[in-house]
């Protein structure tokens, strides 16, 4: 054996490695590491320590050994136990295993001392790497934050490559292959340099460790948060009487005693149990309980049972209404077509005319004969489809649709539900509300409605609907198709004094609890609120006027000063609070210039003044009074007429070029339209242009043709009765509209003298005064009546 090898037992070290000059502790279990120390402690407590190449290898021969290790001294051992040691070693020098000649009972083997190289001279080169590993070795420690402060020092105050490099390995995790490699590193410089490459390597990894520690623990911090803030919570809500568990329970309660398909339920139980898993407070939570409060609240199965007895209905109908007679005709037939044939699909009503006329109150009455809930869906100004079939649930504060919403508020699933003004609906970008009305009231489709809210299909096919409209011209033409339009028309004024006395008066009477003799109104008293005081088709102004007589008498018996009250015509003015309409129409008075028109609108009908001046000028024809297109063709086309026989009609010819002409329609806000008012123009400017008066109360309605042709019009009924209700007495009307005389009240008939007319010529015949204002005239024949123009006018 050569002098600077030695014969020692070997101890494999497992994932540690030790030093030249450096102190350390380890325990040993391994038999054949126990044994090689105890031999090691009888001859001179030398042994030489090596790292096992693998971590596992339990009973390691030469090739699973590294080659370089030291040659130590054990200092001390402690018995741990029967099979374990605490051995503290201190490294000597660096040694390399030449021949593992043994491995059993212990490892023992040849090892050649390794010189290190000589001791570098200290330059700036040296001590910038010094300064180096300083200070990466300071990183390093402050990262890891278990460095011993001796240890710290004891680097900073080493100045020796070598050792530092050995020193600093020892101290510090570096993994068992690194220290290895350091081990194995002769040269100073060259060990010290690799170990700062370690060195840093480590306190990047130490830094981002730290940086994810910091993540985990601010995460960690987070859920702790609102773990406690949830625990408060639910301690609040306890106190508060909302507990969760309890709320769950009782959605599942209700849904349990609902009857529902097994499809809804199955839907609403899922509901349920989503909302169970959602924290209290959140923004999920609070739109299911949301949904779920509107759907469990649904009537369903509940239904009411339906009375299908026409002699039933006939008097529900005939205690609340007076006269409608066709009107209830139509409904009691429907009624029996039902009692017929219950299964059979019911058609739905159109109650179309002016307001105040006893839709409503119809559909309210069908639904008490029916023995119906009744709720109301008014769907003026609906324009969003979303109206209709609502929002989805998850929008923010999204709602069922309207008709989802009164069958909730109805409390049955075969409620009656009246669909107020369905002329007033309108679509635009925002979807077809129609047509989600049409799919509704479809009996082909309407067993499974689907509400964007509810998401479950909803079965209407049991709801029964009755629609109102003021005018049909407006109502989508589909939605149309699938009614039967049943028009009420306004009333006389007989009719609003039956109305008043039989229903309107005792109404208004109970609700003010008046009894029967406390207030007193005779018959003309009612007839001067109907003709002075109000002006409508229906009966709504004339409701709320004795409505404010009711109230002004409640007042009267409180101040106790008397028991009874009779309100006579001379009392009204300061129980309404109002004065009596002015006549707007000049109807009393012959005049030049001023015709009275007639004009069919939503509200019934209207008495349209035409005025006319002419003043000298160029030509100009100026309309106004918010005209519409066919209106202010039709003023052309009359004032061609006239030109087109100025000369007969006794006008100066160039009338057109010296004088200017303004047409003018009062009331000048509300817009207008239509031809219908084309003679009545025709006459207004024949009047201006020759300064001839038109005889008083008159009124006229047709369209004019160019050739001076009168042609049909629509709406007499209403027209009439305006003409009526104003104190007209002859009414002109175009001759092809004789036959439609029939179709008018009695009252009406009896109270206008009728002139059917043909042409302008019989108009201009009638209506001017013969009064000579103007020679000229005189002579004009067209201005003669016409032949028999007595006996044509009706007389009724
Ligand atoms: P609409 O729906 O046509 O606008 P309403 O049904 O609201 O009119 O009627 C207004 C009021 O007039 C209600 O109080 C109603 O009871 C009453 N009314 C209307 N027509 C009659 C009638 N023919 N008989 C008794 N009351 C009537």
């Amino acid at each position: 054996m050569e002098a600077n090898t030695l014969n020692l037992p070997v101890l494999a070290l497992r994932g540690l490695t030790v030093f030249p000059h450096t102190n350390l502790t380890f325990d040993v279990e391994r038999r054949i590491s126990i044994k090689a120390l105890e031999v090691a402690m009888e001859s001179g407590q030398e042994i030489f320590l090596v790292t096992q190449r693998e971590l596992n290898t339990a009973r390691p021969g030469e090739k699973d050994l590294y080659t370089m290790g030291t040659i130590s001294r054990v200092t001390q051992i402690l018995r741990l136990g029967k099979t374990s040691l605490r051995v503290m070693v201190e490294g000597g020098r660096r040694a390399r295993l030449r021949r593992l000649w043994q491995t059993e009972p212990y490892l023992q083997g040849h090892v050649e001392v390794v010189e290190e190289s000589a001791a570098v001279s200290h330059g700036p080169k040296t001590e910038a790497l010094l300064r180096q590993t300083w200070g990466l070795f300071q990183d390093y420690a402050h990262l890891a934050g278990n460095v011993a402060e001796e240890v710290t020092a004891a680097v900073l105050d080493c100045q020796e490559p070598g050792y530092l490099a050995d020193f600093i390995a020892q101290n510090t995790a570096l993994r068992y292959d690194d220290k290895q490699a350091i081990l194995e590193e002769l040269s100073p410089l060259v060990r010290l340099r690799k170990l700062n490459g370690f060195l840093a390597r480590e306190r990047d990894v130490l830094g981002y460790e730290r940086q994810m520690e910091g993540k985990v623990r601010d995460e960690l911090a987070q859920q702790q948060k609102e773990q406690i803030l949830r625990t408060q919570i639910r301690v609040l809500q306890n106190e508060l009487g909302e507990d969760e568990d309890n709320e769950i329970e009782e959605y599942r309660q209700k849904l349990a005693e609902l009857k529902l398909e097994d499809e809804t339920r199955e839907h609403l139980e899922k509901e349920i149990n989503k909302l169970a898993k959602q924290p209290y407070v959140s923004a999920e939570a609070s739109v299911i309980r949301n949904y779920l409060d509107v759907c469990l609240d649904l009537p369903w199965g509940t239904y009411t049972k339906e009375r299908l007895n026409v002699d039933a209905a006939r008097k529900v109908l005939d205690r609340d209404h007076y006269g409608l007679e066709k009107v209830k005709e139509r409904i009691l037939e429907t009624i029996a077509v039902r009692q017929m044939n219950p299964e059979g699909k019911g058609q739905i009503i159109c109650l179309a005319g002016p307001p105040g006329v006893g839709k409503t109150s119809i559909a309210l009455s069908v639904a008490k004969a029916l023995n119906r809930k009744l709720s109301r869906i008014s769907l003026g100004g609906v324009r969003d489809e979303a109206d209709i079939r609502g929002h989805r649930k998850t929008y923010i504060g999204a709602m069922p649709g309207r008709i989802v919403e009164a069958i909730s508020r109805s409390g049955a699933m075969n409620p009656l539900l009246v669909l107020d003004e369905i002329d007033k609906l309108s679509g635009d970008y925002r979807g077809d509300p129609a047509s989600a009305l049409l799919e509704a009231l479809d009996s082909e489709q309407n067993h499974a409605f689907r509400d964007h809210f509810l998401e479950i299909p909803l079965d209407l096919s049991q709801v029964m609907f009755i629609t109102t409209a003021n005018s049909l011209d407006t109502i989508p033409r589909p939605l149309l198709d699938r009614m039967e339009v049943i028009q009420l028309s306004s009333y006389t004024d007989e009719e609003k004094l039956q109305i008043a006395k039989n229903h309107l008066l005792p109404k208004q009477m109970k609700e003010h609890g008046l009894k029967k003799g406390s207030l007193r109104i005779d018959e003309e008293t009612l007839r001067a609120i109907i003709r002075d005081y109000t002006r409508e088709s229906g009966v709504r102004q004339l409701e709320r006027r004795l409505a404010a007589v009711c109230r002004k008498t409640d007042m009267q018996l409180l101040s106790k000063t008397v028991k009874r009250v009779t309100v006579t015509e001379k009392d009204l003015p300061k129980l309404l609070d109002m004065q009596p309409y002015p006549p707007t129409v000049h109807v009393e008075q012959e005049e030049i210039g001023v015709v009275n028109g007639l004009a069919w609108t939503e509200a019934g009908g209207e008495i349209l003044e035409v005025e006319v001046n002419v003043m000298e000028g160029s030509g100009k024809l100026e309309l106004t009074g918010n005209l519409g297109d066919v209106m202010k063709e039709s003023a052309q086309a009359a004032l061609s007429c006239l030109r087109s026989r100025a000369e007969a009609l006794g006008i100066d010819p160039d009338f057109y070029k010296t004088k200017d002409i303004h047409v003018h329609f009062p009331e000048g806000a509300v817009p207008k339209d239509g031809p219908s008012a084309g003679i009545a123009m025709a006459t207004a400017l024949l009047s201006a242009l020759t300064n001839r008066k038109i005889k008083a109360g008159i009124a006229m309605t047709g369209e004019v043709t160019l050739r001076g042709r009168v042609l049909p019009i629509g709406g007499l009924k209403e027209k009439t009765m305006a003409a009526k209700r104003y104190g007209i007495h002859t009414v002109l009307i175009p001759k092809d509209n004789a036959r439609d005389l029939e179709e008018i009240d009695q009252t009406v008939r009896a109270a206008l003298r009728f002139i059917p007319v043909e042409t302008v010529d019989q108009v201009f015949a009638e209506v001017f005064c013969p009064s000579r204002v103007e020679t000229k005239a005189d002579a004009i024949p067209a201005f003669l009546p016409v032949e028999n123009s007595k006996e044509a006018a009706l007389r009724q």
